[in-house]
């Protein structure tokens, strides 16, 4: 796994570049940004379920990569959205959009630090020759500061850093 600011800042900074770039602000409000970088940690609840139920058993249990890992969960999200939007509840639909687009881009990130091969949970498809996972130990801790710099650099040349204090 990425550590877990990578999977926040990164997830903040890729969707603020849509944001900017791409939807523009009203369509896109701020507080989708705080949406969507605790989504981009939201897979690895996996951790904390884990030791609950490695707690309550007794046993040591590790579910870590599994379930929550799964690309068919993001799918699940854009399908809801889809769904709420065609019902014209786009206000909730974009919330369900930015869920997806957060848990889309862990998976993303995780595949280029450390691959697991269940990324098609529950189908039996082993996803681990598909991720490069070459990052890991490279970049692994220095990749926070690049992210957090590179967006810092984009927001001050838009002018814009004085959005988040
Ligand atoms: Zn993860």
């Amino acid at each position: 796994m990425a550590l877990a600011v990578t999977h926040i800042i990164g997830t903040i900074l890729i969707l603020d570049l849509f944001r900017h770039y791409v939807f523009g602000k009203k369509a896109f409000p701020r507080y989708l940004l705080v949406v969507g970088g605790v989504a981009g940690i939201l897979p690895d609840i996996d951790i904390i379920i884990g030791k609950l139920v490695s707690w309550m058993s007794g046993t040591t249990v590790n579910l870590h990569g599994v379930f929550s890992h799964s690309l068919f969960i993001p799918v699940l999200f854009v399908g809801i959205g889809f769904f709420l939007q065609y019902n014209e509840n786009m206000d909730t639909a974009k919330w369900y959009y930015v869920i997806a687009a957060g848990w889309f881009l862990h998976i993303i990130l995780d595949c280029g630090f450390n691959a697991y091969s269940t990324f098609l949970w529950p189908l039996h498809i082993d996803t681990m020759r598909f991720c490069p996972s070459k990052l890991a130990g490279i970049y692994r801790s220095g990749i926070d500061a690049i992210l957090l710099v590179v967006w810092l650099v984009h927001e001050e040349v838009h002018n814009k850093i004085k959005e988040y204090f």
